[in-house]
């Protein structure tokens, strides 16, 4: 059908497995992720008909669940469920019982990772977006999409002048709810205006986030050595998510642009979000014991 869309794919009112990866590889080209990387459709035929879509930021148990007993017919995750391939897919395995019960159930599963990570309405600007960044750019560019967006890791802004703590306070307070929670580290009465930001695993930024002149560096997985040195030599303050909340906020920017495409092309697709929480972590407790 035509509309004045250029999103728009597929013929008419139905999606394929295969209408929907050509859509991903539009926002996302497989090329534009990293060499080690491997994004794609991991399972799935792609003539199959899709009615129903579910977004995850992991490839598990709980998310893999979540789509069969929803009936979907796509999960759509960001991490990959094989970044280092395999030779064996017995239902004993953990992975190998996942693509076991997506083939027995016809459900698809496609993933989009650094080629997200980078992209205009991806990753990196989706968290910078949901903390309020404004005047935003990629902390490291990597080229240009075909619309002249700027692609590239991780994203640098800013916000109203404010304190670390109330600028801490604002970024819990956005994202989603998980044990893990925030960490913070640096002088909580600091003055906050440049924000440098990056999902996932992001230690090394760290050096370019000072580099650019950020206050504050937003990212998840720090280890105590590189955060510890980073620290004593000044800024940028540091804030510490989950690596699962500080990717999540892609979810519902992609949820929205499969639904307007969907619209513009006249095909029905429910889209939904999973809001399952796939950290490894299942609860946070503040230690409390003396040093003795
Ligand atoms: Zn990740």
């Amino acid at each position: 059908m035509d509309t004045v869309e250029t999103d728009a794919v597929g013929t008419g009112t139905t999606w394929t497995v295969g209408d929907v990866a050509a859509l991903m590889d539009t926002w996302y080209p497989p090329a534009t992720a990293e060499s080690w990387d491997r994004v794609g459709l991991v399972v799935g035929d792609p003539d199959r008909p899709v009615g129903r879509i579910l977004l995850a930021v992991d490839p598990v148990a709980a998310t893999v669940g979540q789509a069969v007993e929803t009936g979907a017919d796509m999960l759509v995750t960001h991490h990959p469920l094989y970044l280092r391939g395999t030779s064996f897919l017995p239902e004993s395995d953990p992975k190998g019982a996942l693509v076991a019960r997506l083939i027995r159930s016809g459900t698809a599963l496609l993933n989009a990772h650094t080629n997200a990570d980078i992209a205009h309405a991806g990753v990196a600007e989706a968290l910078a977006d949901l903390v309020g960044l404004t005047g935003t750019r990629p902390l490291e560019v990597t080229g240009e999409d075909a619309d002249g967006h700027p692609l590239g890791f991780g994203r640098i802004g800013c916000v109203a002048p404010q304190d670390l703590a109330t600028f801490a306070d604002h970024v819990a307070s956005v994202l989603p709810a998980g044990p893990h929670g925030l960490l913070v580290g640096g002088d909580e009465d600091a003055l906050v205006r440049t924000v440098a930001v990056s999902g996932g695993a992001g230690d090394h930024f760290l050096g370019l986030a000072r580099a650019e002149g950020a206050d504050v560096f937003l990212t998840a997985d720090l280890r105590h050595h590189p955060a510890s040195e980073h620290l004593e030599g000044g800024a940028p303050a540091l804030l510490c998510a989950s690596h699962w909340a500080s990717e999540w906020p892609w979810l519902p920017v992609l949820a929205r642009r499969l639904r307007a495409a969907a619209l513009a092309g006249g095909a029905t697709v429910e889209v939904e979000v999973s809001t399952m929480v796939t950290e490894p972590w299942t609860s946070h407790r503040p230690t409390t014991g003396g040093h003795r």
